[in-house]
């Protein structure tokens, strides 16, 4: 059966149909705006492309051509891009991911140097934890202030499968690390692929929720290197509610939503013999259904590859140079412009309604998601 897509909204305002005249010409804030009234405030900032694991929705067996070092930023121009976005464009919060950046050596160094540059700013970093527990405690003290976690199996044989490494035991280490450290609140990321880790979903929640973390179903994206994806396949969020729905009673969360890519809910126990909710509130789960609800009306993300490429939207297609224009010795000015003309191009919604309900033709990106940055 073929899984219905949604049509993502947009927020409705005056300029919702878009609008050819950029925004500082328009006496608009000059912050990275889009033409459907969309202010990026979040940025995603990829440290390398390079990666420990292989997960099977992400990366081939045989991983992919890197970058060469000459190619990726370096932490100086990182720490100007960022004081760029900071200082001059309305950036509010930092997500540093990849590839894994945990396998970029100099990383501590980065934060801590981000860290003295903005001390308010919120830096948060998503990791597989390979090797995290030897490095928790240092990337807390140089400024980091909390983590997400892929996670899709408990299971090592399973892990393995998924991720094509046995590294389960050293994954399970570094979130304990990182929470010992204080990089919480810990959320945990899953991607549930059908027949291989689908069934274990009650028990990874199970788990998150005894120790205070927060899970986060992310429906299965078409950015796989492999380009294996297919909308028969894909666990949808539906699925996932359905998949949850034995053990647990799920509530919509009253917090405000405030452009997270995860819908929330609470959590209670499910009673088996009366089908009822049964005891207190235990936490929260959240589901990232990119595919099939999508949230593109309330997009705040601008992306900066490992090798400085603007991408205003996972799926566009476009990039913009900012590390090649950087290294021309271009000023400030000159770089917010073509920021900002990046995100002016921020296409309305990523494209995978434009297959159709039914169809499987949908024009996946050149990039997979290790390559830009998810
Ligand atoms: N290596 C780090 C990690 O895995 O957490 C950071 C980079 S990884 C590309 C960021 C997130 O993208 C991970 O949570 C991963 O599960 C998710 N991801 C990768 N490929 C995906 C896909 N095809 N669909 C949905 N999520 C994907
Ligand atoms: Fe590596 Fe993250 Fe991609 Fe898995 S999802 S292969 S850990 S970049």
């Amino acid at each position: 059966m073929a899984v219905q897509l949604g049509i993502p909204v947009l927020r409705q305002d005056n300029n919702s149909q878009g609008s050819a005249a950029e925004p500082r010409l328009m006496g608009l804030p000059a912050g990275l705006l889009d033409r459907f009234g969309r202010q990026a405030t979040d940025m995603r900032l990829s440290l390398t492309d390079k990666c420990n694991l292989r997960c099977t929705y992400c990366m081939p067996a045989e991983g992919l051509q890197w970058l060469s070092k000459q190619a990726v930023m370096t932490a100086e121009e990182i720490v100007r891009i960022v004081g760029l976005g900071v200082n001059r464009l309305g950036v509010r919060e930092l997500r540093l991911t990849g590839g894994e950046p945990l396998v970029r050596a100099d990383l501590v160094d980065i934060i801590r140097t981000l860290r003295q540059h903005h001390p308010d700013l919120p830096i948060s970093m998503t990791t597989n934890a390979v090797g995290l527990d030897k490095k928790a405690g240092q990337l807390k003290r140089a400024g980091l202030t909390r983590i997400n976690v892929s996670l899709d199996s408990l299971h090592a044989e399973t892990f393995a499968q998924l991720t094509r490494r046995p590294f389960l035991d050293q994954v399970l280490a570094g979130v304990e690390a990182a929470d010992a450290a204080g990089l919480g609140p810990i959320k945990l990321n899953a991607v549930l692929m059908r027949g291989i880790n689908d069934t274990e979903s009650p028990r990874l929640l199970a788990w998150a929720l005894e120790r205070g973390y927060e899970l986060r179903f992310i429906e299965q994206m078409p950015l796989d290197a492999d380009h294996g994806w297919t909308r028969r396949d894909m666990i949808s969020a539906s699925e996932i509610r359905d998949l949850l729905a034995d053990d647990f009673v799920l509530y919509p969360d009253p917090r405000e939503r405030s452009g997270a890519p995860a819908e929330r809910f609470q959590v209670q126990r499910r009673e088996s013999a009366t089908g009822q909710p049964s005891g207190a509130v235990l936490g929260t789960v959240g589901i990232i259904a990119s595919v099939t609800e999508p949230f593109c009306g309330d997009c705040r993300r601008t992306r900066i590859t490992a090798d400085g490429k603007i991408m205003s939207c996972l799926f566009s297609r476009q990039e913009f140079d900012l590390l090649g224009l950087l290294r021309s010795e271009a000023d400030d000015d000159q770089l917010i412009s073509r920021w900002q003309e990046a995100m002016w191009a921020k296409p309305k919604a990523h494209g995978m309604d434009h297959a159709g309900l039914e169809a499987d033709d949908f024009v996946q990106s050149d990039r997979s998601m290790s390559a830009i940055g998810g």
